[in-house]
Order: C-alpha cells, then sequence, then structure tokens
C-alpha cells in the first residue's frame, strides 16, 4: 500500500476553516471532473471553453476576498488557496480567473465609486459579466509606470482615448475592459471601464502562443474611443492607484505558480510510482527519490511563503515588495519544479496526454506576466537598498 499523493506536505490547508475547506474540495472536484478531461484540447486548439463559465460562476468564487457587491467578504489566504487550487489542474483557466476576479473586478473594487461598484460588482460576481485588464501596450511593458502611451482626453463628448494594448488576458470576448490611459492634460495615468460595444474599441487575438494557449490574449486599438465620464474609475487619479490592484494580483499569481508546481510535482509523482524500468518502479531509484525530494522542497518553501504572505494581507501589513518578493520566488521556483517534472518522465514528459508538459510550458508565462522577474527584484531591491535602480 502506497502513501497518498498529497502536494501540501507541510499541511497549510489545515489551517482553513471547516467551511472553507469544503469550499475548497468543491473546486478541486469542479477542476478535476469537469475541466481536467478537457483541458488538453482546448490547450492544443489555442481555444477557450465557453461552456464551463455557468458550472465556475456556480462556485460562487469570484471577487472572494471583497466586501459587499455579492463578494465573500473572505480571507485572502482562502483566495489563494483557490487560485492554487485552479492552477494545480490548469493554469490557463486561473488566468482567466485571475483576470476576471482580480484584475478587472479588483480594478472597479479598489478604484471605483459605489455606483460603480453596484452597477458591475455582481454581475461579474456572477460571472454573467466578463472583464478584462489592458495596461500592458505593444511597446511599453516593465516601464508602465512612467511609460505608457496610450491617452486620454476629457472633451464635452466625454473622455476620447487612443492607443494600442497588447496581451490583454479575456480581451476578445470580455463584456467590459478596463484601459489604462495617459490624461494629456494633467499627465497622470487614469481608469475606464470600456465597454466592448464601444465603435472605437477593436480587438484581434493573439496567435501562436507557447504557453497559457487557453487564455485568450487579444491586441486592443483605441480609435477616438469615446467613454463617458461615469465610466472612469472614479478613484483612479494616478498610477499609484493601478499600482494598488497589481500589488494585491501579484500576490494571487505566488498562489498560482504554487498550484501549477503542486500540479505538476503530483503527476510526476505518480507516474514516477507506476512506471517501471530495470524491473523496479523508477521511483524507487535513489536519483529519482532526489528529484523529486527537491521538487517537494521548493514547493513547501513557495508554501509556506504564501501562507504567510496572504496573513500579512489579511492583517492589512502587506507592502509592494513582499508581494514581489513572494511572486518572483514562486514563479521562478515553480519553472524549477516543472522542468524536474518533466524530466523524471523522460519522454512521456513532452506529451500534452501526461500533463506536465502543459505545465512546463505554462510556467513560462506566469513567469513574465505581473511584472517579469527583473522588475519585482528591483521593487525588492529599492525597498531593501533604498536605492531606485529602474532607470
Ligand atoms: P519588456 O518590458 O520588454 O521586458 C523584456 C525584458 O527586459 C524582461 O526580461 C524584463 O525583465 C527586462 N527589463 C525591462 N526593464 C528592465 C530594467 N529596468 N532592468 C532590468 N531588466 C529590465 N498585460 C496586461 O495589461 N493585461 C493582461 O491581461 C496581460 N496578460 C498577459 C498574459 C500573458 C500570457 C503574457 C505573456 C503577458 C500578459 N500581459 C498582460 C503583459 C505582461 O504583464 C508583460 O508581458 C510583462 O509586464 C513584461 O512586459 P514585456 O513583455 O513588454 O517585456
Amino acid at each position: 500500500e502506497l502513501p497518498p499523493i498529497n502536494g501540501d506536505f507541510y499541511h497549510i490547508e489545515e489551517k482553513l476553516s471547516t467551511a472553507d475547506k469544503i469550499r475548497q474540495l468543491k473546486v478541486r472536484d469542479f477542476m478535476e471532473k469537469e475541466i481536467s478531461p478537457i483541458v488538453n484540447n482546448y490547450w492544443l486548439r489555442d481555444e477557450f471553453p465557453f461552456e464551463i463559465i455557468e458550472k465556475f460562476a456556480a462556485l460562487n468564487i469570484c471577487g472572494y476576498t471583497y466586501d459587499g457587491y455579492g463578494c465573500a467578504g473572505g480571507s485572502s489566504l482562502m483566495e489563494g488557496v483557490i487560485a492554487a487550487e485552479i492552477a494545480r489542474v490548469d493554469a490557463s483557466i486561473a488566468t482567466f480567473f485571475g483576470v476576471q476576479s482580480g484584475l478587472a473586478m479588483g480594478s472597479i473594487y479598489i478604484c471605483g465609486s459605489d455606483e460603480q461598484k453596484q452597477e458591475w460588482l455582481p454581475r461579474m460576481q456572477q460571472m454573467k459579466v466578463i472583464g478584462a485588464f489592458g495596461l500592458t501596450e505593444p511597446e511599453v511593458g516593465s516601464g508602465a509606470a512612467g511609460g505608457l502611451t496610450c491617452t486620454c482626453k476629457k472633451t464635452e463628448s466625454g473622455w476620447v482615448l487612443n492607443g494600442q494594448k497588447k496581451w490583454i488576458g479575456n480581451s476578445t470576448f470580455s463584456d467590459i475592459t478596463i484601459i489604462w490611459a495617459r490624461d494629456l492634460d494633467d499627465g497622470q495615468v487614469k481608469g475606464f471601464i470600456v465597454r466592448k460595444e464601444n465603435p472605437g474599441f477593436a480587438v484581434e487575438k493573439i496567435k501562436g502562443k507557447m504557453a497559457l494557449r487557453i487564455v485568450q490574449n487579444g491586441l486592443i486599438t483605441l480609435t477616438d474611443c469615446v467613454v463617458p465620464e461615469s465610466d472612469r474609475l472614479q478613484h483612479a487619479n494616478s498610477f499609484k492607484d493601478t499600482a494598488k490592484v497589481l500589488q494585491m494580483t501579484r500576490a494571487g499569481v505566488a498562489w498560482m505558480a504554487v498550484g501549477c508546481a503542486r500540479g505538476a510535482y503530483e503527476n510526476a509523482l505518480d507516474y514516477t510510482r507506476k512506471r517501471e524500468q530495470f524491473g523496479k518502479p523508477i521511483a524507487s531509484f535513489q536519483l529519482i527519490q532526489n528529484h523529486l525530494v527537491e521538487m517537494l522542497s521548493n514547493l513547501t518553501a513557495m508554501q509556506t511563503l504564501v501562507y504567510r504572505l496572504s496573513e500579512m494581507q489579511d492583517n492589512g501589513d502587506l507592502k509592494d515588495e513582499h508581494a514581489s518578493l513572494a511572486k518572483v520566488f514562486c514563479s521562478l521556483r515553480t519553472r524549477d519544479i516543472v522542468s524536474k517534472a518533466r524530466e523524471v518522465m523522460g519522454g512521456n514528459g513532452i506529451l500534452l496526454e501526461y500533463n506536465v508538459a502543459r505545465f512546463l510550458a505554462d510556467a513560462e508565462a506566469i513567469y513574465s506576466y505581473e511584472g517579469t522577474k527583473e522588475i519585482n527584484s528591483l521593487i525588492v531591491g529599492r525597498s531593501i537598498t533604498g536605492f531606485s535602480a529602474f532607470v
């Protein structure tokens, strides 16, 4: 009788309340029964499984930490556990969810007026309205804080937006996209809720990705796109407000990396116990065990780190550098874990049907989005040295 396969080696999940534990198992059940069987096929075809949205919404986990507006007002720890649970089966679905629940709803929750929250959040919580978040541009990625070229200008008919946004997840089908643009008058970054039917808003799907292929990323072009003042995020006055959203979502991406690493580790462990060479399961060889233990050590370090990160978030102690450190550490370690997972699976490690190949590819995108290793390291570096090294 072999021991159960469980990537939660230090029993972090025991910290959840009974109600949260039940919720977690519901998410796991959904991911294993509804998503796992279809995910490789959608990944291969570079398409999004729209038919899952209704059942996904029924889990009632969108905007989990927000108070009011139909949201649960739950803990950041549980929100992190949810993100990891989804990513444990598929990082694309976790990214779709992170954009909806974190980046899009979070922008409205953190920077919107009460009327804007009333208008959008309850329907977004139910996934009846799908959102996207447009910050990155074709020529401006890491340097978004000072470098945005997408512009907005207040006129008598409303705000006029011009420019392009690249990589915007969910934007090929989202009902609304949060667009961040620089005000031509005061030079500050402002946020707008742009509706898909707006005639000045056009999206082209980005094709040929080798990671997170289920996530539908778009190249958005805004051409004299007129947005009423009532759709300008009323509390987004500068990039500092955008950064508040990113602090929260970076913590979420760290958890997502944990989930992706756990999925790869558990798949690899299972495989090595079943696969036989030289007449014995390969898991019985010392060198294979060494790989597995290295993977588990990294995974456990990540889990304990994000656990404390969420505690700080729940206590109101989280700063940008804490979220950045977790994002850097976890996405870097995940890259290592998925690569070892592939290694212990030999040739089958590169076949989609064995699941780990998808994690291997997806870890590359997790590593670069929501701030690259360099940018998040510079945020931490500035905080510990007192010197900014961005330029
Ligand atoms: P660049 O900024 O061009 O960086 C290239 C390299 O230069 C990196 O290694 C970087 O670290 C390094 N570099 C840059 N500046 C410095 C410096 N000062 N010092 C040292 N090194 C530096 N954006 C959105 O707005 N919304 C989304 O929904 C979204 N989804 C995404 C989904 C995917 C799958 C991907 C891949 C990206 C997504 N992005 C999204 C964009 C993402 O956030 C950017 O790709 C990321 O911020 C990096 O920007 P860049 O790709 O332009 O790289």
